[in-house]
């Protein structure tokens, strides 16, 4: 993977090439929870419970090259809109530059370390549950603030 140092400081999320685009994403997998949206506030409320491809270990998608052709509603967050950052939470990396933030001090571009992401306790790894799991029926059990 080639980049440039400091990228995101210096590019626009469209500007940047492939490689510095995946950089960016931290492997904290929140993107893969199953959330509930208030339908009258549009209000975000996360589960502990991951996309049936997740390993809920690892937090790495099991089928990465084909989950659009498995998960139709797998959010593909490039290019970024603003229905997409939606639904992204505020500690991605992608959310963060479109909103002109900087990238927090536990993100591995910054850290320089690829689990500062879960000693921080922002990735999801061994924190969650998959979908195949647990019974749709009690998925409003398994609401969750998660720390950001
Ligand atoms: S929420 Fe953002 S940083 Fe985290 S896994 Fe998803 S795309 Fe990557
Ligand atoms: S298909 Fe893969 S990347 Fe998409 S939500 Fe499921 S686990 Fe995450």
């Amino acid at each position: 993977m080639t980049t440039s140092p400091r990228f995101w400081e210096t590019k626009t999320l469209d500007e940047m090439s492939d490689a510095e685009w995946e950089s960016l994403c931290d492997g904290c997998g929140r993107c893969c929870l199953h959330k509930l949206e208030d339908e009258d506030t549009r209000d975000i409320f996360y589960t502990d419970i991951a996309c049936k491809l997740l390993d809920t270990e690892k937090c790495r998608c099991k089928h990465y090259s084909t989950r659009f052709d498995e998960v139709p509603d797998c959010l593909s967050v490039r290019p970024l809109t603003e229905e997409k950052l939606h639904w992204l939470p505020d500690s991605c990396a992608y959310a963060k530059l479109a909103k002109g933030e900087p990238l927090s001090d536990w993100h591995p571009l910054i850290s320089g370390n690829p689990n500062s992401v879960n000693t921080a306790g922002i990735g999801i790894g061994g924190r969650c549950f998959s979908e195949t799991d647990v019974p749709v029926a009690e998925w409003d059990q398994h609401l969750i603030v998660w720390a950001e």
